[in-house]
């Protein structure tokens, strides 16, 4: 296993709808290890395979942070099937260094998908499992969260990304 390098918001990579995994291969198993190394490791508590350059459909999320096992979910090949309400909070992301704000998700999804295995799983999410799920799946859309914001918030983020920009990443 290892750590991969996250990237950031400007990498065209970030901003591709991924394609779907056809075969769970020892390629996809070895990158869904290090995903879940590298979301550790950041620390962070979701992670979706084109922030390691991958345009798969392949998330992790573990709320516990490395802490439960039980936390960790794998998702090959990702889709929200049902949404419910609404729930405002802040919210980041690996790829957007520093950059936290609130956001609007649903309070309530259910996620179908695969496992490692190939097996179909559903999760149910609620809260801060629901943000993260939407979140990730997000990013398998090239869709990254700064872009839920108003553009005037979005105008200001960018103006601090480009004054950071000379910085050394964190990533
Ligand atoms: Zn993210």
């Amino acid at each position: 296993m290892a750590v991969r390098e996250i990237l950031i918001i400007g990498d065209p990579v970030l901003t591709r709808k991924c394609e779907p995994v056809d075969e769970i291969t020892a390629d996809i198993v070895r990158l869904a290890r290090d995903m879940v190394e590298t979301v550790h490791a950041a620390p962070g508590v979701g992670l979706a395979a084109p922030q390691v350059g991958i345009s798969k459909r392949l998330i992790v999320v573990d709320l516990s942070v490395g802490e439960s096992q039980e936390a960790l979910h794998v998702l090959v090949n990702p889709e929200i099937v049902s949404a419910e309400g609404e729930a405002i909070c802040e919210e980041g992301c690996l790829s957007v260094p520093d950059i936290k704000e609130k956001v609007a998700r649903p309070y309530k999804v259910s996620v179908r998908g695969r496992d490692l295995e190939g097996r179909p799983i559903e999760i149910e999410g609620e809260d801060l499992l629901a943000r993260a799920l939407c979140h990730e799946i997000d990013h398998l859309d090239g869709i990254l969260f700064v872009e839920k914001l108003s553009p005037l918030k979005r105008a200001l983020i960018r103006k601090r990304l480009r004054k950071s920009a000379g910085s050394p990443k964190r990533a």
